[in-house]
């Protein structure tokens, strides 16, 4: 008799004994590495039915493949999803989730403090007839007036990077739905540790894997979650059309079998091993991650002419949201305003442990000057939506001791004037 119970099972837990482990083939305690093309069938009539899917099994890689799958598995499982699908970077699952719903015409409503490569992919769209009106802050108050018949998509990251905004996803996703709209958010700097989007309302999580969820630094991958809970309106929605006699199914059909398999973004089985391998640490990475990006905000803001910005600061206008959406924890990422760009330079060019490098999500504390590189292709206008200023410093925390890390910025600071 199975005496674990799926429901009970608590976040850590779940990371390493989900129903989904015990899916790896031979009781493998972490899954192969299926490092391989193509895989051979005993018959034409076996071949035939994995290829229309009408039978599972393996065929092509770039169409599935085993070590991908348990990823798949595993982040769906985490975020309470119906299926997630893996491709090669964040960027194009953001790409493949619009593009397999949206159809030219559409309009998507999104934040304009988004990162900075989606705003880049929205201007992308445009050649291909997709519009998007963005708001300074994803609330129902700022969306609602723009909502129009040629709405199709609320677009938002849970919490801004870098600008640090939280959504309150149950009353972004309320008006959303009131409408026939669907809410697609980007959880990748929340992580399904801080908050699971999908059951708070939201309809597709995206995450760039590449974050925290490998969490080593070491490869490329993204992730798109569907809840399958959204109804669609197929007059609506032309690009679902096809798939309109799968009902809320349509929108993981259409994407598994024809949009992502066509596009030909998949995961490489090598990096979603090492994503599986990443993943179950999260929950304690998380935990430190959080508590060192909590204390350094807090000393940082102690220090005169600094001003920080982390969702748990006590004048933060999102602290409360923060504290009640992802149970009084406030994620990896804090900015500060060092006075000037010379002096942000000089700050960075003096710190010894924290490392000068453009990712986030990484065990290792890393900072950056966002607006010299993140945000070079935007305007002024826009990197102040996105909460970038020319003396901002961008800080993802990492595992160290807290009270190095505050030693490594406090002594920057002063040696920098
Ligand atoms: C990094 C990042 C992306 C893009 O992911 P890649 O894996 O680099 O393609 C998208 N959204 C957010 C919030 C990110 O931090």
């Amino acid at each position: 008799m199975d005496r674990r119970d799926e429901k009970k099972m608590r976040f850590n837990t779940k990371l390493l004994h989900g129903e989904s482990v015990k899916q790896y083939p031979y009781h493998a305690t972490i899954p192969p590495i299926s490092q391989v093309t193509a895989f051979q069938f005993d018959s034409a009539e076996e071949q035939e039915k994995v290829f229309t899917h009408r039978a599972p099994g393996y065929a092509y890689s770039r169409v599935g493949n085993p070590t991908v799958a348990a990823f798949e598995q595993r982040i769906n499982e985490l975020e309470g999803g119906n299926a997630a699908i893996a491709c090669s970077s964040g960027m194009s699952a953001i790409a493949l989730a619009m593009l397999n719903m949206l159809a030219s015409g559409d309009e998507v409503i999104a934040g304009s403090g988004l990162y900075g490569g989606t705003i880049d992919l929205f201007r992308d769209l445009r050649n291909f007839g997709i519009g998007v009106k963005f708001v300074r802050h994803v609330t129902p108050e700022e969306v609602e007036p723009f909502i129009n018949e040629r709405t199709k998509l609320i677009y938002a990251e849970v919490i801004g990077n870098p600008g640090l905004d939280v959504l309150d996803i149950r009353a972004v996703s309320e008006l959303a739905h009131c409408r026939g709209i669907p809410l697609m958010v980007d959880a990748t700097t929340a992580t399904p540790y801080l908050v699971q989007p999908l059951r708070l309302g939201a309809d597709i999580v995206i995450h760039s894997s590449s974050k925290y969820i490998n969490g080593g630094g070491n490869s490329i991958s993204g992730v798109i979650v569907d809840g399958a809970s959204f109804k669609w309106d197929f007059r609506r929605y032309p690009a679902l059309s096809d798939f309109s006699r799968y009902g809320p199914l349509a929108y993981t059909i259409r994407l598994r079998t024809d949009t992502w398999e066509n596009m030909g973004c998949c995961l490489s089985p090598f990096h979603a091993f090492m994503n599986v391998n990443g993943l179950e640490t999260l929950g304690l990475r998380m935990e430190r991650i959080c508590s060192n990006a909590e204390k350094i905000a807090g000393a940082l803001s102690e220090l005169p002419g600094i001003q920080v910005n982390y969702p748990l600061l006590p004048d933060n206008p999102y602290r409360e949201l923060a504290m009640k959406q992802f149970g009084g924890r406030g994620g990896g990422i804090l900015t500060f305003r060092a006075g000037s760009r010379e002096k942000a330079f000089r700050v960075l060019n003096h710190l010894k442990y924290i490392v000068k490098a453009s990712n986030i999500g990484d065990v290792r504390t890393l900072a950056i000057h966002p607006a010299s590189t993140l945000y070079i292709n935007s305007d002024e206008e826009r990197q102040h939506a996105a909460g970038v200023y020319e003396d901002t410093i961008r800080i993802s925390t990492g595992i160290e001791d807290a009270e190095d890390l505050i030693e490594d910025l406090t002594e920057a600071i002063v040696a920098a004037g």
